[in-house]
């Protein structure tokens, strides 16, 4: 007998109106990061039995690995991303009175470190599709004190590089690749990190590479390299310190004048017990970013077509890749389901099965920080306080920035290629979609 034909899920009642649930798997594993192993825990308690936490020898292998797979010359560890931006930033030459140039709709660490220099941010917008900064409203911005460009290739996405190098090249200006979200992600068949002038990049534990509270900065231009270290690596500009033996990373005439102290009067180096996780992370990385693109991409290509929401991702063959998809976001495009509000859309889809919500940093350039912070109690909000121009800007400016909850929603982060489950999670997106008439 052949068995009763059941109503497929996708056309069952939404499960918010007492239909069943389109994801019935329960597989917490599918999600769960960083993937740790016997031998990952065996590297780092092995330098807890050392007790070289404050070493560098093991961060060394670790800078030379990762610029290995991030093909850079120069790869320096830092103690974490927002450390390694600071560093970056003044390596570019970013000082009191300058400017950067930075997409407001990231996280804050793309952008303050600016004001700790004593420079302003002139936030741009973003780009609806590939939530990275939008090239076309850079040029207008640049001035005579704007001393470098952040992209940040949001959530894995790279930015448009072909339409921001030339820019920046026509002005002198520098770019600083943000790879925080985007650890292995191609654009246009070249790794991330190469592009610009120097890209630093967060390992924090929440990342797509994660080896806890940790950061690397990647660049193929030596000053820049040892300008980097010269801002909080005093150990290293040809100083012995009680842990470390004396290097020569930096052999600028004028840098080693301040041997043994640091420029940023900061201290970044990497605890060797995460740059001991991070080395061996890596061993399995490019297998782990090639499952995880396989996953999410399978996931994507089931919701070809359906009305309202679209993939956050590069265009197939464009040789460009999403990296290991760090907090992946879909696009929702309200238009094409009669207005529905994304936040029925999520409610609906939760109840399916998926956490899913709003998603995507809240503009910066609205935050106070950036119009009335006094950083430096001069009396005077600090991203004006240093002769830079008044570049604040208030609400309606940056429109794209400012919708960004409205636009955009979490999508399951899948660390393993299962293509049943993935197809219920997918299922589950099509359903809502596909029926929100009936939401309405
Ligand atoms: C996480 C993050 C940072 C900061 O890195 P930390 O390691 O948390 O200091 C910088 N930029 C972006 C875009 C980030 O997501």
């Amino acid at each position: 007998m052949l068995p009763a034909m059941t109503t497929s899920v996708a056309t069952s009642p939404l499960a918010i109106h007492g239909g069943s649930k389109a994801v019935t798997v329960d597989m917490p594993d599918l999600f769960h990061w960083p993937i740790v192993t016997k031998e990952d825990e065996d590297a780092v308690v092995a330098v807890l039995r050392t007790g070289r936490m404050s070493g560098t020898e093991i961060t060394k292998e670790f800078e030379k690995e990762w610029a290995a797979f991030n093909q850079t010359k120069y790869a320096l560890g830092t103690c974490n991303g927002t450390a390694a931006i600071h560093a970056a930033m003044w390596a570019c030459g970013v000082g009191a009175g300058d400017e950067v140039i930075c997409p407001s709709m990231t996280y804050w660490a793309s952008a303050a470190p600016a004001l700790m220099l004593g420079a302003a941010v002139n936030f741009a917008d973003i780009d609806r599709d590939t939530l990275c900064i939008n090239p076309a409203d850079i040029e207008h911005r640049i001035g005579p004190r704007t001393k470098a460009i952040v992209c940040v290739h949001y959530t894995g996405h790279p930015c448009d590089m072909d339409a921001i190098m030339p820019i920046a090249r026509k002005h002198g200006v520098k770019v600083i690749e943000d790879v925080s979200h985007a650890h292995g992600s191609l654009y246009k068949g070249r790794m991330v990190g190469t592009i610009g002038d120097i890209a630093p990049m967060s390992m924090m534990g929440g990342k797509g590479f994660a080896a806890g509270e940790a950061g690397m900065i990647v660049t193929n231009d030596h000053a820049l390299y040892e300008r980097a270290v010269a801002f909080g690596h005093y150990e290293r500009t040809g100083v012995a310190p009680r842990y470390n033996p004396a290097d020569t990373s930096v052999t600028s005439a004028d840098l080693k004048t301040y041997a043994g102290m640091p420029m940023g009067a900061a201290k970044h180096r990497m605890n060797q017990t995460c740059s001991a996780f991070g080395r061996s992370q890596l061993k399995r990385f490019p297998e782990r970013l090639q499952i995880i693109q396989s996953a999410m991409n399978r996931f994507w290509d089931l919701l070809d077509g359906v009305p309202g929401i679209k993939a956050h991702r590069p265009a197939k063959n464009s040789g460009s890749t999403m990296g290991c998809w760090y907090a992946a976001a879909g696009l929702y495009r309200a238009e094409e389901l009669d207005g529905l509000p994304i936040e029925k859309f999520c409610e609906a889809v939760t109840k399916e099965g998926p956490l899913c919500g709003p998603a995507g940093n809240l503009a910066l350039h609205l935050h106070p920080y950036f119009h009335t912070a006094d950083i430096f109690h001069q009396g005077k909000p600090t991203m004006i306080a240093f002769g830079q121009r008044d570049v604040r800007q208030g609400p309606g400016t940056l429109p794209v920035s400012e919708s960004i909850r409205k636009i955009c929603f979490g999508i399951p982060w899948f660390k393993h290629d299962r293509p049943e489950a993935i197809k219920q999670f997918a299922t589950a997106f099509r359903k809502v979609a596909e029926n929100a008439d009936a939401l309405r």
